[in-house]
């Protein structure tokens, strides 16, 4: 059995980190702190803006993907495809607890 609660917690916990990093990165964009950390990973590949751009895309993106699944926890539709309504399957959404479409709803999505 998947254990919903603990997956909340540390849903939530990522989401306090992301949120942390939006500041930071926003700080950075008004020139009043240093990057982010892992602004120097991707640094190595890509041009500064570009890096700081694409750093924020990725934290807003993962930041709704949580706020999503934390919404789908709190009204207790989180184990269920938004798609078909069946039950998502747990090692999916073990894997990957942001998910909201079973495996057969995903593979059509990705077709269309
Ligand atoms: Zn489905």
């Amino acid at each position: 059995m998947l254990d919903e609660k603990h997956i909340e917690q540390q849903l939530k916990q990522e989401l306090v980190e992301l949120k942390a990093r939006a500041r930071r990165i926003e700080a950075h964009r008004h020139g009043e702190e240093e990057a982010p950390k892992d602004w120097e990973e991707l640094a190595t590949h890509r041009e500064n803006d570009e890096v700081i751009d694409a750093l924020d895309d990725i934290t807003r993106d993962r930041m709704s993907a949580i706020e999503h699944a934390l919404a789908r926890i709190a009204e207790g539709s989180w184990r269920y495809c938004r798609v078909c309504g069946e039950a998502i399957e747990e090692e999916r959404l073990r894997a990957i607890p942001t998910l909201d479409t079973c495996i057969a709803c995903a593979s059509k999505l990705e077709q269309a």
